[in-house]
Parts: structure tokens; sequence; C-alpha cells
């Protein structure tokens, strides 16, 4: 049994969801085989800093989890694959360990990082902006067939949403026009999630402190 809680989780509120799973799931007993502990699984852009003079982080230390897509495992081993792949590079090339840990060569991973990753800005982008979306909203944008098939396994895997000016004014239409101005939040978010995707790519591709720190910058105001 996993108990989801977006936000802040107590003890009392998952023992009551657990009961209500029960009541629903009439084969699960009240024994913790395995498990029976609370875990923070972040949903967030990747690290802006992954890297510094002899560190690296990977994985859930790297923000690189979309839960939603059960990617966490996936995403740790890219980015290891992705740590390993500089190092060796480096030593191949005959630099020290001081230079192959140093922060310039480390910046490489930190790349390759956002070169693989920089969809999960956007997902965070949209992420932050439906929880704000008020019941109304979400209901009229899953019940109104504003959203394909293919757009909401796009979303669940934590893929942007692409929408030129053409596809747009289609979907209007299946929308009654008193409702219409109820999803211009929906645009808003659309259009702020692929600004931090652009961002997010537009990574220094060469370590420089003052640039990086600008980036990093740029992009936390792009998202949050
Ligand atoms: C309930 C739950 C269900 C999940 N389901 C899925 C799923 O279905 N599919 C999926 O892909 N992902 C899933 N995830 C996410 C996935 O487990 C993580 O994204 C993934 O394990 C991250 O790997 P990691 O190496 O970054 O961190 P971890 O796997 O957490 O590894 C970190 C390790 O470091 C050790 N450690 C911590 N501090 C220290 C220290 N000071 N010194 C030495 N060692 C230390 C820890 O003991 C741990 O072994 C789930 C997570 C949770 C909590």
């Amino acid at each position: 049994m996993l108990v989801g809680v977006v936000g802040k989780a107590d003890e009392a509120a998952l023992l009551k969801l657990q009961d209500e799973m029960r009541r629903d799931n009439v084969g699960v007993g009240d024994r913790a085989v395995i498990g029976g502990k609370m875990s923070f699984i972040p949903v967030r852009y990747p690290s802006t800093r992954a890297v510094a003079n002899g560190y690296a982080a990977i994985g859930d230390r790297a923000f690189l989890t979309i839960p939603m897509l059960g990617s966490g495992i996936a995403a740790s081993l890219d980015a290891a694959r992705m740590l390993t792949g500089v190092i060796a590079a480096a030593r191949a090339l005959g630099k020290s360990v001081e230079e192959t840990c140093s922060v310039a060569n480390l910046w490489n991973y930190q790349t390759a990082l956002f070169d693989a990753f920089a969809d999960h800005c956007g997902t965070d982008v949209m992420k932050r902006g439906v929880l704000r979306f008020s019941p109304e909203l979400l209901s009229l944008l899953l019940t109104s067939d504003l959203l394909d098939n293919d757009e909401m396994c796009a979303l669940a895997k934590g893929k942007t949403l692409d929408l030129p000016l053409g596809k747009l004014l289609k979907k209007a239409k299946k929308v009654k026009a008193s409702e219409l101005c109820k999803l211009l939040p929906v645009l808003g978010m659309l259009a702020k999630s692929k600004r931090a995707v652009k961002i997010a790519k537009a990574i220094p591709r060469e370590w420089d402190q003052r640039r990086a720190d600008a980036w990093a910058k740029r992009l936390r105001n792009a998202i949050i």
C-alpha cells in the first residue's frame, strides 16, 4: 500500500487514509510486512547546482524524480551513467583526479542532466499550476474533452504540452463560450512551462560561476 500526499503529511492523516483504502480494498490487512515508513519524494525541477569541487549529486538528491512516472530509479541510474561518463572521459584525456573532480569538469555532468531532464522543469511548472487550480477548473479540464488521450498520456509521462494557436482554437470550440475565460490560467501555465523548459535548455555549456548563478536564478524565477 502506497499512500501519497502532496504537501505536509502527519501520522494521523496517513492513518486515516490507510483506513479509507482498507475499506475499499478488503484484502489489505493491518500487519506491515515490510516498509511502514514515511519518505519524502521530491517532485520538482532538477537541481541547478548538482556539482561542486569534489562533489556531484545524483538521483533523488539532484531532484530527478517524477513519481507519476515511477521514474525515480531509472533517472538515478541515468544520472549515474552520465556522471561516470564525464569522469571516464576526463581520465581518458589524462586529466588528474583533482582536475577530473573539479567543478569545471563536473559541470559537464550538470549540462548532461539538463539536456536529459529539461522537460522536468515544465512538469514542475504544471504541477505548481494544477495544485493552484480551483476544483471547478480541474473538473472542466477533465470532463470537457479539452485534452485528448495522447495529451493526457504525455502529461502523465512528464512531457510538456505544445499547443500551437490552430490547435488551441480547435480546442476552444469544445468549451462553452461562457466558460472560455476560465481557461486563461491554463494558457498562462502552458506558456510559463514552455518558457521554463527553454531556459533550462539554455544552461551555460562551460563552467563559469557568474553565468551559472545567473542561469539558475533565471530558471528559479521562471518556475516558482
Ligand atoms: C514508497 C516509494 C515508492 C517508490 N516507487 C518507485 C517506483 O515504483 N519506481 C521508481 O522508479 N521509483 C520509485 N520510488 C522512487 C525511488 O525509490 C527513488 O527515486 C530512487 O530510489 C532514488 O535513488 P537514489 O540512489 O537517489 O536514492 P536512494 O535509493 O534513497 O539511495 C540513497 C542511499 O543512501 C543511503 N544513505 C543516506 N544517507 C547516508 C549517509 N549519510 N551515509 C551513507 N549512506 C547514506 C541510504 O540508506 C540509501 O541506501 C519510490 C520511492 C518511495 C519512497
